[in-house]
């Protein structure tokens, strides 16, 4: 099975489930006005795990990371969904995804998640929180307590009144809200710890509750980014900006300060959309950062 498989102290294990690799996309589908030359210099572009030699293409993933702890099965980030409507994206509309099938691959049902939690409110961080049950969206995790980081949750709500058909109102409506109404959902602060040695941490910018979830277990270190990097390219170029960013200088300055934090060789820095997906370990030198 391709994926991370992170065995840590304790016997805490982190794993990814994937919902589906995007092949390849043109550099300006997913980063903010960044020269071709200057990302050809880059040691990611030659790196074939991450952007496709044919033709340049970066690749991508969808997928969640399950954290297998003795407090129970915590589920990050849960992607697009099945037959959720999203018109304007064509590779998130009305899909049919064998993603719980793949969970059952690493011996999981939906009902052995005790904990669900976005890093934030996009569509496809939030997708698999709920399921079409005749007509009606329901919780997919029904033992699972759902942590909404209350900024996060405040901005979107605030979005759906205001902006009723803002794309992320739509998904706010499938994905979020009936889990609210099922009474599942529990407002976290930002900083909350989920079970032992598993926190959120606040990483505002590419939303602005977006949070990161730090995991340490005796030694062992890794943190879920979430959407902080789209791609590992920046990783060594942290001034980049992925499009979606919604605050760019906020979120150039968190992707910085994420860098600086973990760039110590041993911690694993898992990205939600990094192809693989992967688990990579980022260096420093002469404030330059590099991944192994
Ligand atoms: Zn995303």
């Amino acid at each position: 099975m391709s994926g991370v498989q992170l065995e840590f102290a304790g016997g805490l294990q982190i794993q990814t489930v994937q919902e589906q690799a995007w092949p390849g996309v043109e550099l300006d589908f997913l980063l903010h006005q960044v020269p071709p030359e200057e990302f050809a210099q880059t040691r990611a572009a030659r790196d074939a795990r991450f952007v496709n030699q044919d033709n340049g293409q970066l690749r991508m993933s969808y997928h969640s990371t399950v954290l297998r702890t003795a407090q129970g099965n915590v589920l990050i980030d849960t992607c697009i969904g099945n037959h959720k409507e999203r018109p304007l994206i064509e590779r998130w509309h009305r899909k049919e995804f064998p993603y719980l099938e793949r969970m059952a691959e690493l011996g999981l049902a939906p009902d052995d998640i005790d904990f669900v939690c976005c890093t934030h409110f996009h569509a496809d961080h939030v997708g698999w929180n709920t399921r079409l049950d005749n007509g009606v969206w329901v919780p997919t995790f029904r033992n699972a307590r759902y942590l909404f980081a209350e900024p996060e949750l405040s901005y979107w709500q605030q979005v759906r009144e205001d902006e009723p058909e803002h794309i992320f109102t739509r998904s706010y409506n499938d994905s979020i809200l009936p889990v609210i109404e099922a009474g599942q959902a529990v407002v976290v602060a930002p900083d909350h710890e989920i079970v032992t040695g598993v926190q959120l941490r606040p990483a505002f910018g590419h939303s602005p509750g977006n949070v990161v979830i730090e995991v340490q277990s005796g030694d062992d270190r890794a943190v879920l980014s979430g959407d902080v990097m789209h791609h590992p390219v920046q990783i060594e170029r942290p001034d980049w900006n992925s499009i979606y960013d919604q605050d760019r200088d906020k979120a150039q300055a968190t992707r910085q300060k994420l860098l600086e934090r973990i760039a110590d060789g041993h911690t694993y820095l898992i990205g939600a959309h990094f192809a693989g997906p992967t688990a990579l370990q980022v260096q420093e030198s002469e404030g330059r950062f590099s991944y192994r």
